[in-house]
């Protein structure tokens, strides 16, 4: 299928690899001119460098912290008029929530809520303006599923749901749509990072294994595709049927 965004302009954050990887990946598929955001530049060579020998097209890169307002106008400097959006850092750390201090917090709400309120702010009004927008949030499953030691993920990803399902509706006559989408037990660094935690997790999975990155970048590609353009403000599940709800 044809998702009809060839020839737009995407910022990805957090993609050097992993998830954020696999979506710019998905995307430069698509034909997407794809700006690639991360902190160390030699992952960031050799994942542009990836998608380049792929697509014939080599993305731009910018060498960046997401979490500071520097590391943002680095970013946006760099693809100033962006038709897609996907928000992203490394996850939070995991620890018992007894040794969690407001410091720490301030470094979860940074990386996992105001640096997306911040790209989403900076980038809503010129999408709705060239009457386009696509904007993805990566979250996670802890939005649905309370993950124990994850309790800096647990409440600061629902702080962005809780800001994405208002703002969204408030966009949406501009034609750009905010979607989070939520990963489960996706096989990348901060899976295998997490250890015990994340084999638990995999353990209980009724597909019976972590899930493939370029399964979630194929989700993220649909998302920002001309065919999801009535999609907003939704939250979706790549979690190979682990959270075990109805709705
Ligand atoms: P990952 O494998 O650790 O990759 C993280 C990517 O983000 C890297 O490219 C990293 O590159 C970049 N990054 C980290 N901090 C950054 C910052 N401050 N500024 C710019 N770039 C930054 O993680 P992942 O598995 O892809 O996960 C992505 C997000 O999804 C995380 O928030 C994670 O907690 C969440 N998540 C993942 C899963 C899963 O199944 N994998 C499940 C639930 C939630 P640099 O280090 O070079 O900056």
């Amino acid at each position: 299928m044809d998702l009809g965004i060839g020839g737009r302009r995407a910022i990805v954050c957090g993609a050097s690899r992993g998830l954020g990887f696999a979506c710019a990946q998905a995307l430069a598929r698509e034909g997407v001119a794809v700006t690639l955001v991360a902190r160390h530049r030699e992952t960031l060579a050799t994942a542009a460098d990836r998608i380049g020998r792929e697509t014939s097209i080599l993305p731009a890169t910018v060498m960046a912290d997401i979490t500071t307002e520097a590391g943002r106008r680095h970013a946006l400097a760099a693809c100033p008029e962006p038709d897609i959006l996907v928000t992203n850092a490394g996850g939070p750390l995991s620890a018992d929530f007894r040794a969690l201090e407001a410091a720490v917090w301030m470094e979860a709400l940074h990386a996992n809520f105001l640096s997306a309120v911040e790209l989403i702010r900076a980038t809503v009004d010129g999408m709705a303006g060239r009457g386009f927008g696509r904007i993805v949030n990566i979250t996670s499953l802890t939005v649905r599923l309370p993950v124990q030691q994850l309790d800096l993920s647990n409440a600061t990803r629902l702080a962005l749901t809780g800001y994405v399902a208002g703002v969204a509706r408030q966009v949406a006559p501009g034609k750009v749509t905010i979607n989070n989408l939520l990963p489960g037990t996706i096989a990348t660094e901060r899976i295998r990072e997490l250890g015990a935690t994340a084999e638990k997790l995999i353990a209980k999975v009724p597909m019976g294994r972590a899930g493939d990155p370029e399964e979630f970048g194929a989700a993220c590609a649909f998302l920002c595709s001309r065919q999801a353009a009535y999609i907003t403000a939704q939250n979706l599940l790549v979690d190979g049927g682990l959270c075990p709800f109805t709705v």
